[in-house]
C-alpha cells in the first residue's frame, strides 16, 4: 500500500463523505442479502445479479443516482471478493460497515489513472462526482490500477494505491533468522535482538484510560461525548501510525539483512477467535467462565503488535525467502539439547533447561528454535529427537 495524505476542500469533503455513504449502503445491502441465506433457499444472488439490482435501484432513487456508479459497483465487487475470501477460509466473515468507522471507497480501472502533478510537492486526483482533489506528494506516485480513498477516525483523508513493493534483493550471506512474535516483546530474533513495536507511551495510556472513563459518563448524542470520542480516536490513530511505521521499517531491515526469514506459522485468525462457551454441567443453560475477557485482552495485544502485518509485508519484500515453521513447542524446547518440557519455561521472560541448565531469554530461545526450523512434533515431556542430517519440515510461503 502506498499512501498519500489528501487535502480536500470543505465542499469536496462532504461530496467524498456522500460517496463513502453510498459505498457503505451498497455493501451493507449486499451483506444483508447474503446473510439471509438459509439451507432451504435458492443460492443468494452474487455479483452479476446484484449489479443488475443496483442499476434498478439507481433508476428508482434519485439520491443513489446522484452518486458515482463506479463507486457503487466497486462496493459490490469488493463484497463479492470478501465472500470468496471468506469461503476459501483465508479471511473472516464480511462485517457491517459503520458510519464514522468505515468511511472509504475504491476506484478501479481507467478512472484510477486520472492524476496530474501540480508542483514538486503537490498533485491532484480527479474523483468522479467530486472533482480534482489535491494530495501531498510524499513520494513518487506508483503505477497502480486502483486506489482507495479513506477517512480515518480523526478526519484525515488518505489516498492509497494498492501496490506490492518491489522485492528487496537477498544479501547472499546465507544467513537465516528466526522471528518469534509475542505480546510483551513484539518480535524476538534468533540473533538475540528484542524488537518492540511502539504503541502509546505511559502518559498516553493514562490519558486514554481517563478519556474512556469520561466517555462512559457522557450522555449519548451530547457534544461532549463527540469531543471525547474524537480525542480517543486521535490516540488510536497515533498508535496505528506508529505500528505501521514499525512494521515497514522492521520488514525492510529483516529483508535486507537475512537470506531466509523463518516465522511461526500461526493461524492468527484462529488465535484471535472468540473462545468457545463452556456449558455448566450442573446448571443447564448456564455457562462456566471461559476466560473470554482475558482472551480479549490478549487479542488486543496481538492485533496491536501487528503480527499479521509484519508477516504480510515480509512476504512482499522478501518474496520466496519467508518460511513458515510449525510453532508447536518452540517455546518449551531447549535449543541446546532439545529437551522439551513445560518446566523449561520458568516465567514469561526466562527459559532455563531442566536437563542441561541452558538459560536464555524465553523469546530468543523460541526464535532460535524457529530459525533451526526444528520439527517439534514430539509429545510433551519427551525430548525431541531430530537428526541433524534431516531436513527441517517447512511449509514454504508462496
Ligand atoms: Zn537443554
Amino acid at each position: 500500500m502506498s499512501r498519500f495524505r489528501m487535502y480536500p476542500t470543505p465542499a469536496q469533503q462532504s461530496a467524498l463523505l456522500q460517496q463513502c455513504g453510498h459505498a457503505r449502503y451498497v455493501w451493507n445491502l449486499a451483506l444483508e442479502q447474503w446473510s439471509m441465506w438459509t439451507r432451504d433457499k435458492r443460492p443468494t444472488p452474487r455479483y452479476v445479479e446484484q449489479a443488475r439490482q443496483l442499476t434498478e435501484a439507481r433508476a428508482a432513487f434519485d439520491w443513489l443516482r446522484a452518486g458515482s456508479q463506479t463507486v457503487q459497483q466497486q462496493a459490490l465487487r469488493d463484497f463479492d471478493e470478501a465472500v470468496r475470501y471468506f469461503l476459501a477460509g483465508s479471511h473472516r466473515r464480511p462485517t457491517w460497515r459503520k458510519a464514522g468507522l468505515h468511511e472509504g471507497f475504491r476506484i478501479v480501472g481507467a478512472q484510477a489513472s486520472r492524476i496530474v502533478k501540480l508542483s514538486r510537492k503537490w498533485a491532484a486526483v480527479n474523483v468522479s462526482k467530486v472533482g480534482w482533489v489535491r494530495f501531498r506528494l510524499s513520494r513518487a506516485v506508483p503505477e497502480a490500477k486502483s486506489y482507495r480513498i479513506t477517512r480515518d477516525g480523526v478526519g484525515r483523508w488518505h489516498l492509497a494505491f494498492a501496490v506490492i513493493p518491489p522485492p528487496i534483493p537477498a544479501p547472499g550471506t546465507g544467513e537465516v533468522v528466526g522471528v518469534d512474535r509475542g505480546v510483551t516483546v513484539s518480535a524476538a530474533l534468533s540473533t538475540g535482538e528484542l524488537l518492540s513495536c511502539p504503541g502509546l507511551s505511559v502518559t498516553e495510556q493514562v490519558r486514554l484510560k481517563h478519556l474512556q472513563r469520561r466517555l462512559s459518563r457522557c450522555r449519548r448524542g451530547s457534544s461532549r461525548r463527540r469531543r471525547v470520542k474524537a480525542a480517543i480516536a486521535k490516540l488510536y490513530a497515533r498508535a496505528g501510525d506508529r505500528r505501521k511505521d514499525w512494521v515497514e521499517k522492521t520488514s525492510t531491515d529483516l529483508a535486507r539483512r537475512f537470506d531466509v526469514i523463518r516465522v511461526e506459522d500461526l493461524r492468527i485468525a484462529q488465535m484471535t477467535k472468540r473462545p468457545r462457551p463452556k456449558p455448566d454441567p450442573e446448571r443447564p443453560g448456564r455457562h462456566l467462565p471461559n476466560r473470554r475477557r482475558a482472551k480479549a485482552g490478549l487479542n488486543r495485544g496481538i492485533l496491536a503488535n501487528g503480527w499479521g502485518d509484519l508477516v504480510t509485508r515480509l512476504e512482499h519484500k522478501a518474496a520466496g525467502r519467508v518460511e513458515k515453521v510449525n510453532p508447536a513447542y518452540t517455546s518449551q524446547t531447549c535449543n541446546v539439547c532439545g529437551h522439551c518440557t513445560p518446566d523449561n519455561r520458568k516465567s514469561q521472560a526466562v527459559f532455563r533447561c531442566a536437563a542441561c541448565g541452558h538459560q536464555a531469554n524465553a523469546d530468543v530461545n523460541a526464535a532460535v528454535n524457529i530459525a533451526a526450523g526444528r520439527a517439534v512434533s514430539a509429545r510433551r515431556e519427551t525430548p525431541v529427537q531430530v537428526s541433524l542430517k534431516r531436513e527441517p519440515q517447512l511449509t514454504t510461503s508462496t
